[in-house]
């Protein structure tokens, strides 16, 4: 009988090291440089970051103001694209459309582009939603990404050619991109030198040129993170992933919690609020009989009151392997209501492309690989008995996920490995 043994792809940042840069991650400064180094005047790098930025150029070839010993030499010097191939899948009679990308070392990844037509006293929006690592290993149990397991971290230039391969689809549409949220697979605080590398692209006018306001960065609490962020002063969004106000709950939800507890990732939010002018968004996934119950919105109420905030209730989307799902609406419009009573400005998030999972925060699932029967049953037990004790108020004994300390990542949480 012939045996099958399955691809399993061992993401490895080293071997992607060893790969000519991505064209995408180079400054003006660093290809005026490279230029230099050449004898070639600096408007060479303009040229450059135009076709790769603007023209949708498809490699250094079509770059005819260059000539053609500079192409070839640009050519084995950079990747003209990180992606090495993508399949898209469209859902909601194409306004989602799931990509995902397959980057040099085999590792796929995720990004999803919605369009929201034009309404009452809103300009039609086309928002991407990009990842910042392969997998996470924060592992959320409600999240198909934390259900990965850790990857490996994307570089800017990954990150970024997610961005240049929606914005070419869009434009083929006549449309362009208006907004990016950084909530597809990863924690992008773990990852943040490189969100910051990419967040500068974007924001740059000689390269993407896209409003700070319009970029949307979102993290399940990483402290030392915010507060970087903070000193650095207002470079885009920052979306908190609360899900719970009380320890207990929101150990079990996001894992993470067990390291900076909620209320020290509110004090920080907080102080970002407060040091920046910008109001924190933040997200809260409704899961059914778990997170919804009117202590816990009492709870979220007494945290946030008063603060320049902005909650987003969002229903869970369908996860393969978790005992739960959302919440029925009329049970979020309650919690929503109580929110505003205290003076929270609260909006329901109805989630797109359902049906592939494609929302937002929904990646990957299709990547995990089946595990055993017997593994499911194990892990919806676990779950049911974690969430049924936060609900008596019991804290988790399990510790933070590893790998979640330097922004390197670290093996993936220990359910993944089961
Ligand atoms: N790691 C970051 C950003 C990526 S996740 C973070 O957690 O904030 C982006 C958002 O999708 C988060 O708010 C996350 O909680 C949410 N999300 C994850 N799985 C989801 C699901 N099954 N249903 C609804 N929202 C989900
Ligand atoms: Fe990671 Fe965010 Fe998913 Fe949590 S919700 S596992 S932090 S991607």
């Amino acid at each position: 009988m012939p045996t099958v043994v399955p691809t399993i792809i061992q993401p490895s940042l080293a071997a992607i090291l060893a790969l000519p840069p991505g064209i995408s991650g180079e400054t003006p400064e660093s290809l005026a440089a490279w230029f230099a180094a050449r004898g070639e005047p600096s408007f060479r790098a303009r040229q450059v970051l135009d076709a790769a930025w603007r023209t949708g150029a498809a490699s250094p070839d079509d770059i005819t103001t260059l000539p053609a010993p500079l192409r070839a030499a640009l050519a084995s010097s950079f990747r003209w694209d990180t992606v090495a191939d993508s399949e898209l899948q469209p859902s909601d009679r194409g306004a989602t459309e799931k990509a995902l990308h397959r980057l040099g070392d085999g590792v796929v990844i995720e990004s999803v582009l919605m369009h929201f037509p034009a309404s009452a006293g809103h300009r039609e929006r086309n928002t991407l939603c990009i990842s910042s690592q392969a997998g996470c290993a924060v592992g959320c149990p409600f999240c198909a990404t934390g259900e990965l397991g850790f990857g490996r971290d994307l570089l800017a230039a990954e990150i970024l050619d997610q961005v240049r391969h929606a914005a070419r689809r869009v434009a083929a549409r006549g449309r362009r991109l208006t907004n990016i949220v950084f909530m597809g697979m990863g924690e992008p605080l773990l990852n943040l030198d490189r969100v910051l590398e990419a967040v500068e692209a974007l924001n740059d006018p000689k390269r993407f040129g896209l409003g700070a306001r319009h970029i949307t960065v979102s993290t399940s609490g990483v402290v030392p993170g915010i507060r970087r962020l903070t000193a650095l002063g207002p470079q885009f969004t920052l979306a908190v992933s609360l899900h719970a106000a009380r320890d207990p709950l929101r150990d079990v939800l996001v894992p993470l919690n067990r390291r900076w507890p909620v209320a020290e990732v509110v004090a920080v939010a907080r102080e970002h609020a407060g040091a920046t002018g910008r109001r924190i968004t933040y997200e809260v996934t409704m899961i059914g009989g778990v997170n919804d119950t009117d202590t816990d919105a009492n709870a979220m109420a007494d945290l946030l009151r008063g603060d320049l905030a902005h909650v987003n209730l969002i229903p869970m989307n369908p996860v393969a392997h978790t005992p739960w799902s959302a919440s029925p609406m009329a049970v979020i419009e309650r919690f929503a209501a109580i929110l505003r009573a205290a003076g929270i400005e609260t909006t329901i998030r109805h989630n797109r492309g359902q049906e592939i999972g494609a929302a937002c925060g929904q990646l990957a699932a299709d990547h995990a690989g089946a595990p055993t029967p017997a593994v499911v049953a194990h892990r919806r037990e676990r779950l049911v008995a974690q969430s049924a004790a936060a609900l008596r108020g019991e804290r988790s004994r399990e510790p933070a996920p590893v790998g979640v300390g330097g922004g390197t990542g670290g093996p993936a949480p220990a359910e993944a490995r089961e």
